[in-house]
């Protein structure tokens, strides 16, 4: 421990306590402020069922405009946040803009295309989000079958017991959920045995070396194998090139999310994009038939 370790230590442990603390303190005001003045947005990721080209859903990616320090990533607030009630208000605002874009990509006559929400530990456990969402439902007409709501590992093994209350109530209005950043926290397979699960994700960091680090695509294969036993769907983040997606795909993973067919996309963009890249809700090109 620092403090048995002599004078320096002692200081500098606090040191780094003090500036930790300092700045989520800042970071907190400069969010509600943020918040207020409007310089968050949401890009939107596409997500599409690998053998057909079909567009599954688009995920839902924060992203902070600020005046000074330009684009904010997501990584270097959120975590920081983590808990604090400006965290949860900026939750509910994500949501809320997530229905909004909802109800436009149906009028524009893409369906069944889900939109998938990331939702901290604190807002997924947070008793006023079914209520929230229900009215939501009911202010814009639309299912919950249009809404996947993402958790992470750490969401879920926190508190077991009270993570799969928060989900039976989810589940009541019909919202179905993914496993973010699969395999990368500490796992427990329990929740998969325990929780009302849809979908997996595998993280990225095992799809970018995937056909270079044999450990990486046994990993994957085993995950999508296992998946796909337990009758549940899997979908690839971080695919950057063809021959990751050739491969996913031939290994049967269902959905497919990366920079290869695109980068998330302003919503501003959002509709162009979809005017352009996307034809009976298909994606214009075959990415798979191409030659490489
Ligand atoms: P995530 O939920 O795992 O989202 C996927 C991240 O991978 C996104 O980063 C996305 O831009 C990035 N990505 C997707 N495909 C590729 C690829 O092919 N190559 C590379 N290099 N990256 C790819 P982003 O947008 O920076 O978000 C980072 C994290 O911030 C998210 O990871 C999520 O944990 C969190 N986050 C973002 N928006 C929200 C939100 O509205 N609420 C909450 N609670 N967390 C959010
Ligand atoms: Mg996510
Ligand atoms: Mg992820
Ligand atoms: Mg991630």
């Amino acid at each position: 421990e620092a403090k048995d370790n002599g004078g320096d230590q002692y200081f500098i442990y606090h040191g780094d306590m003090f500036q930790r603390v300092a700045h989520r303190v800042m970071m907190e005001g400069e969010v509600k402020q943020a918040l207020a003045k409007g310089q968050f947005s949401l890009s939107l990721q596409p997500q599409l069922v690998a053998k057909t080209n079909k567009v599954y859903g688009f995920e839902a990616l924060l992203r902070w405009q600020h005046p000074e320090r330009g684009m904010v990533s997501p990584d270097d607030f959120i975590p920081i946040l983590e808990n604090s009630e400006h965290m949860i208000a900026l939750g509910y605002w994500v949501i809320r803009r997530c229905f909004q874009l909802s109800k436009k990509i149906k009028q524009v006559g893409l369906d069944d295309v889900v939109i998938a929400i990331n939702l901290s530990a604190a807002q997924f456990t947070d008793v006023n989000l079914p209520d929230y969402l229900n009215s939501l439902l009911d202010e814009f007409q639309l299912t919950a079958a249009s809404f996947e709501l993402e958790l992470t590992e750490q969401t879920l093994v926190k508190d077991i017991d009270k993570a799969i209350i928060s989900m039976d109530n989810l589940r009541l209005l019909g919202f179905s959920f993914a496993i973010d950043d699969f395999g990368t926290g500490y796992s427990s397979l329990a929740y998969l045995k325990r929780m009302p699960v849809d979908v997996i994700k595998i993280d990225k960091s095992f799809v970018f070396g995937m056909l270079e680090n044999n450990a990486d695509f046994q990993i994957i294969m085993s995950t999508i194998a296992m998946v796909k036993n337990l009758g549940l769907t899997v979908i690839a983040e971080g695919v950057e090139t063809q021959a990751q997606l050739r491969s996913l795909t031939e290994n049967d993973c269902d959905l497919i999310q990366g920079y290869f067919f695109s980068k998330p996309i302003p919503e501003t963009e959002l509709f162009e994009f979809i005017d352009s890249e996307i034809v009976d809700g298909k994606w214009r090109v075959d990415l798979i038939a191409k030659p490489t």
